[in-house]
């Protein structure tokens, strides 16, 4: 587990620096907050954590240290069609993800999709273009919530 935190550590200091940039105390502490992540998260829910561990750490750092942690492969973006935008830590299986979404609660539900990778691919090859990126969002209704008022696991 600390041993790829640690490489995770490594590979964004390697792509700072290869940005020219170094990694500051914000910036760790944007990151230390990162591992504390589990599951979606929003720049904002970062920006509590971050400040919990360093209270230096501003909502500018968070907003301009979040593209970089992207580009560098270290945090991926969710975007699930909400005014927030969610962030997820990229684990190091490159297994396609689907995303089930429950418009109730908004729970976002990363799904493995391997054969959604292999159907783009196939597909666009027939075509004679290459992929870029590709995407499955499934936006689902949970049946208790109608009934109850409330998904079924929630709380
Ligand atoms: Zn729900």
């Amino acid at each position: 587990m600390n041993s790829t935190r640690n490489d995770t550590l490594d590979s964004f200091c390697e792509y700072l620096a290869s940005k020219g940039l170094r990694m500051t105390d914000q910036r760790r502490g944007v990151f230390e907050a990162l591992s504390q992540q589990t599951g979606h998260f929003t720049a904002e829910q970062l920006l509590m954590e971050a400040q919990s561990l360093d209270e230096t750490v501003s909502r500018a750092t968070i907003y301009r240290c979040l593209p970089l942690l992207v580009e560098s492969g270290v945090v991926r973006k969710v975007d699930v069609g909400h005014d927030n935008k969610f962030y997820a830590l990229n684990d190091t299986t490159e297994t396609f993800k689907a995303q089930v979404i429950c418009d109730d609660c908004d729970r976002i539900f990363d799904v493995d999709a391997p054969f959604m990778e292999w159907y783009g691919k196939n597909v666009s090859e027939k075509l004679g273009l290459h992929v870029q990126d590709q995407r499955l969002q499934v936006h689902a209704k949970c049946p208790n919530y109608s009934k109850n008022g409330s998904c079924s696991d929630s709380n």
